[in-house]
């Protein structure tokens, strides 16, 4: 049977639903030969993942991490692979990027409550899924998990098109890192660098893309996330034809959110470990516990 992996997975330590110990053995049980927990601006998961993951000596688990960057007209997301859960560096990276957001959430539901819609910083703390713990993250989509169980919306998108999405009248921009800052931070701490989701960047065409590629491979970057559950089959292609082209190691995984993202399965799409290579997995995983891949 064909070894696979799932490079791209959050917690309710930022946005997913389920805890970091739940989505190893979720990942264990989807038969995964390794997983790695990639929460949004947080490494506060990695210690109970990688205690969890003793359980599971088949499966390596991989510190990582998420991070978003200064970037328009789309999103840019470098994700961190196989970072030093201990660094002190990204953790004071990540404690920024959690205190820009600790003053943005206040503002965004002020706006909602200039507008009417009666919503609580306390009502979205309990959205979050988890007793907030210090180094957690809260974001806009626990904003949109509040707005549509009190009915303004009918789900998530709605709440982002209506209210607190980039061109709607509640939304409130974040404090990002530049994408070197970003690469840079992962790099320090050990980690591979690789360019999430490429089609969220909103290129326009390949060679956008790889121009744009070559100058964050000259920041740093050593991988791209060619396998992901947003991608067609025809980007993914591109994907793959870019990341070969330019010496990029090719990463994949599904963006597992749990309940936040109901269509997006753990383990897809598929990514063969052999893709990856079978080197990167057990370089990224020997930092967590001593774990052989
Ligand atoms: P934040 O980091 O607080 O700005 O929230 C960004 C997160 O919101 C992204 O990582 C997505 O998970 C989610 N998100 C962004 N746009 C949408 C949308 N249109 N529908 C549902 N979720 C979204
Ligand atoms: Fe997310
Ligand atoms: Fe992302
Ligand atoms: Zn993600």
């Amino acid at each position: 049977m064909k070894k696979l992996v799932d490079l791209h997975v959050h917690s309710n330590e930022s946005d997913g639903s389920y805890s970091p110990a739940d989505i190893i053995t979720f990942a264990a049980n989807a038969g995964m030969s390794a997983v790695a927990l990639t929460d949004h601006d947080t490494i506060s998961g990695l210690a109970a993942a990688s205690c969890r993951a003793n359980d599971f000596p088949q499966m390596a688990f991989i510190p990582g991490v998420e991070i978003s960057a200064e970037y328009s007209p789309g999103l840019m997301h470098i994700l961190g692979l196989g970072i030093n859960p201990d660094d002190e560096g990204l953790a004071e990276v990540t404690a920024g990027l959690r205190d820009a957001r600790a003053n943005r959430n206040p503002q965004i539901i002020q706006k909602l409550r200039d507008m009417g819609i009666d919503i609580s910083l306390d009502e979205v703390l309990e959205a979050s899924c988890k007793a907030a713990g210090p180094d957690s993250v809260l974001g806009r989509p626990h904003i949109a998990m509040v707005l549509v169980k009190k009915g303004f919306v009918k789900d998530l998108s709605d709440a982002f098109e209506k209210f607190i999405g980039t061109h709607a009248p509640a939304y409130v921009p974040k404090d990002h890192l530049s994408p070197s800052q970003a690469i840079a931070a992962i790099n320090n701490a050990g980690g591979t660098a690789v360019l999430a989701h490429p089609v969220q960047l909103e290129c326009t065409n390949e060679l956008q893309l790889e121009t744009l590629v070559r100058k964050l491979i000259h920041a740093g970057l050593g991988g791209m996330e060619c396998y992901h559950s947003s991608h067609n089959d025809i980007q993914t292609r591109t994907y793959l034809k870019i990341a070969k082209k330019l010496g990029l190691i090719i990463t994949g995984g599904s963006d597992y959110h749990g309940a936040g993202k109901p269509d997006v399965s753990l383990g897809h799409p598929a990514v063969p470990l052999s893709v990856v290579g079978e080197e990167n997995i057990r370089r990224w995983s020997g930092q967590a516990c001593g774990h052989p891949a």
